[in-house]
């Protein structure tokens, strides 16, 4: 005897193929099946492709390879379980938390693998900041630091993505993207939101990033 639900008699199995068959051509379609059902279909597909990237990035891109040797060399062993597949109510691609000592890659967001290297490289960056410099996020000139360098050594400022996101110039462009990337991260840290006028914090955020980015042009750690 067994208890195996899939040895049981053709019938059933048949049904459930065709149920696997449905709502796999509802979820591309679109057609058949309720909302919800569509929507969880499709969180699950998410969800699937976002870990089977996750593994495949940890195992074989040299650059998230790479960031997990020196997180662990830095006494920050990263597993599988500090990056966190999971849905964004917000339109970045993921994120570092300092408290929960974890990444979020949002599931659904990412266009590519290749996208989504840059995103958890980007993070991983962070991540080895926070461990190896004890970071305090709520400084603005350590945050954009890390962000600057964060932006420098992923994949963020590659030609391609530039482009795709309509920024076209032909000189100093890496540095533009960093200095204008790094601006953007660090005005959403909700830690350094200020009082003062917007006009008077987009100044001091680009003072901030300038400075730190002139004396960072020449670091590459890790
Ligand atoms: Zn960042």
């Amino acid at each position: 005897m067994s208890s195996d639900p899939s040895s049981s008699s053709t019938p059933s199995s048949d049904t459930s193929t065709y149920e696997r068959w449905r709502r796999r051509f509802s979820l591309i379609t679109g057609l058949g099946g309720t909302k919800e059902e569509r929507m969880t279909d499709m969180e699950e597909y998410h969800r699937q492709t976002c870990e089977k990237w996750k593994r495949e990035l940890m195992n074989y891109s040299p650059a998230v390879v790479f960031m997990l040797k020196h997180l662990k060399l830095s006494g920050c062993d990263v597993s599988s379980a500090d990056l966190i597949c999971s849905p964004c109510d917000f339109t970045r691609s993921g994120g570092f938390s300092p408290e929960a000592g974890a990444v979020v890659l949002c599931q659904g967001k990412f266009f590519s693998k290749v996208h989504m290297e840059d995103t958890l490289v980007h993070e991983l960056v962070h991540m080895y900041d926070h461990c190896k410099f004890k970071v305090d996020w709520y400084n603005l000139r350590h945050h954009a630091c890390s962000e600057i360098r964060a932006n420098s050594l992923s994949g963020d400022c590659r030609w391609s993505r530039e482009v795709r996101r309509g920024f076209v110039a032909f000189s100093k462009q890496h540095q533009e993207c960093v200095r204008r990337r790094a601006i953007i991260s660090v005005r959403a840290n909700p830690r350094v939101r200020m009082k003062p006028p917007r006009s008077e914090l987009s100044t001091r955020f680009g003072t901030a990033v300038s400075m730190t980015l002139d004396h960072l042009m020449r670091s590459t750690r890790p």
